[in-house]
C-alpha cells in the first residue's frame, strides 16, 4: 500500500459505496442495467479506487465524460465496460478503438471514422447514439433526417450500435414526460426501419428514483452512488461515502484586537486560541465559506475565521482548549457529531452537492476504508 503523503485526505468508505450500489440495483431490479457514472474522478472519490466495488455490487457499465477518464480506468481494469458519455474529438477516436471503449456519438461522420478505424485495427467499435430531446446539450436533433442518419450508421459494416440514450433537463414532471415521449417515438421510428438497441436509457440519479416508469433498459446514476440524496418524490436508502479530513498544523494564542489572515477581515473580540489547518481553496474548499464554514475538532464546531488561503486556513479553537497539534479535524463529515455534511456545505457555499465533491482536487490523497480499516491509498501527486 502507498504511504499517505499528506495530512489532508479524502476518505472513502467502500462499504457505503457498496451499500449504495446494491440499493440502486435492488431498486431497479435485474431487468435494468446500471451504468455507474464515475466521471470527474468519481465525483472526487477516485474512479480507479471505487471501480471494483461498483462492478462487484451491481454496476454493469462505468460511465465517464471524457476519453482521458476512460483511459485511466482502462489502465487498471482491462475488462470493464466503459462508456464515454461526452464527445471525443475525431483525431482521438483512435484511442477509443484501441482501448475497447464505448463511445457516444451524434453524427454520421464520427460513425464513419470509427468504422474505418475498426477495420484498420481489426475491431468492431461499440457506440451509443446520443439523441436530443430537450436539454439542448448534445445529441442528434429530434428529426426524421436524424433517424435517416442513424439508419445510415446501422448500415456501416464495422460499427456496433449497442445503445441509444437521451438526458432529461429535469425541468418538472411534465417536461420530463415530453422528453421521454419524444425519445420513445424516435426509438419506435428506428424500430420500424429495423433498427433495435440492446440499451435505451434516459435517466440519471434523480429521475431514476422519481420516475420508475422511465427506466427503460439502463439507468445512469451518479450522485446516488456516492450517497447523495438526489430525488424529489421517491426514496432510496443511501449513505454518504466521503469524508474530508485533516490535522491541526499549528496553534497559537492571540490578544484581543489582533487580526487573522489577509486583510485582517477577522479580528479577535477577545483573547483567542487560533488553529492553523493545512487546506485551502486549492484543495477545492470553497473560498466563500469564510465566516460561514466550520470544521469539527474533538466533536465541537470550530468556525473558519478570516480569509481562506490557497493552502491553509485558520479556525477559532478558543472553546476547545484540549485541541493540540496533530489532532484530527473533520472538514466534511456525514453530519453526525457536529460535522458539516456535503449537503450543508453546498448550501452554505451557494452551490450544489456535486460541485462540493468534484472540486476536491488531486492534492489530497484518497484513502479507502473497508470495515473501518484502510485497504487502499491513492496519491495523485507523488
Ligand atoms: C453526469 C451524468 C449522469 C449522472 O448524473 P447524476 O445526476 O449524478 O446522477 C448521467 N448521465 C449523463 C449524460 C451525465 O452527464
Amino acid at each position: 500500500m502507498e504511504p499517505i503523503l499528506r495530512d489532508t485526505i479524502v476518505e472513502i468508505d467502500l462499504d457505503n459505496i457498496a451499500f449504495n450500489m446494491k440499493s440502486i440495483k435492488k431498486m431497479v431490479g435485474e431487468e435494468v442495467s446500471v451504468a455507474a457514472v464515475v466521471k470527474a474522478n468519481a465525483y472526487g472519490h477516485g474512479a480507479v479506487g471505487i471501480a471494483k466495488t461498483l462492478v462487484e455490487n451491481g454496476a454493469d457499465y462505468l460511465a465517464v465524460a471524457t476519453l482521458n477518464e476512460a483511459m485511466e480506468i482502462r489502465r487498471y481494469f482491462k475488462d470493464y465496460k466503459i462508456l464515454i458519455m461526452g464527445y471525443t474529438p475525431d483525431d482521438l477516436l483512435e484511442y477509443v478503438v484501441n482501448n475497447n471503449i464505448i463511445q457516444t456519438i451524434f453524427s454520421y461522420n464520427q460513425a464513419e471514422i470509427l468504422n474505418r478505424l475498426g477495420i484498420e485495427y481489426n475491431k468492431i467499435p461499440n457506440v451509443h447514439i446520443k439523441y436530443e430531446t430537450g436539454l439542448n446539450r448534445l445529441g442528434f436533433k429530434d428529426s426524421e433526417h436524424s433517424l435517416q442518419e442513424i439508419e445510415k450508421i446501422s448500415k456501416l459494416g464495422n460499427v456496433h450500435m449497442e445503445g441509444i440514450f437521451s438526458h432529461l433537463a429535469l425541468a418538472g414532471k411534465e417536461a420530463n414526460r415530453i422528453q421521454y415521449e419524444k425519445f420513445v417515438k424516435a426509438i419506435e421510428g428506428l424500430k420500424s426501419k429495423g433498427i433495435r438497441f440492446k440499451y435505451t436509457h434516459i435517466e440519471d440519479s434523480i429521475s431514476a428514483v422519481d420516475h420508475p416508469e422511465y427506466r427503460m433498459d439502463m439507468i445512469r446514476p451518479g450522485s446516488t452512488i456516492y450517497g447523495i440524496h438526489a430525488y424529489h418524490y421517491g426514496f432510496l436508502e443511501l449513505k454518504q461515502a466521503m469524508k474530508f479530513k485533516t490535522r491541526i498544523t499549528h496553534i497559537k494564542s492571540i490578544l484581543k484586537g489582533e487580526g487573522v489572515s489577509y486583510d485582517y477581515l477577522w479580528k479577535a473580540e477577545k483573547d483567542s486560541i487560533i488553529g492553523t489547518l493545512p487546506f485551502g481553496y486549492a484543495d477545492g474548499y470553497p473560498r466563500n465559506l469564510m465566516g460561514k464554514g466550520h470544521v469539527t475538532v474533538h466533536g465541537e464546531k470550530a468556525p473558519i475565521i478570516g480569509i481562506i488561503c490557497m493552502d491553509q486556513c485558520m479556525v477559532d479553537l478558543t472553546h476547545i482548549p484540549q485541541a493540540k497539534v496533530g489532532d484530527e479535524v473533520i472538514i466534511y463529515g456525514d453530519g453526525s457529531g457536529n460535522t458539516l455534511d456535503i449537503e450543508n456545505a453546498s448550501l452554505l457555499a451557494d452551490t450544489n452537492k456535486n460541485e462540493i465533491m468534484t472540486r476536491l482536487s488531486a492534492r489530497s490523497p484518497r484513502v479507502y476504508l473497508e470495515n473501518g480499516k484502510i485497504v487502499n491509498v491513492f496519491n495523485y501527486i507523488k
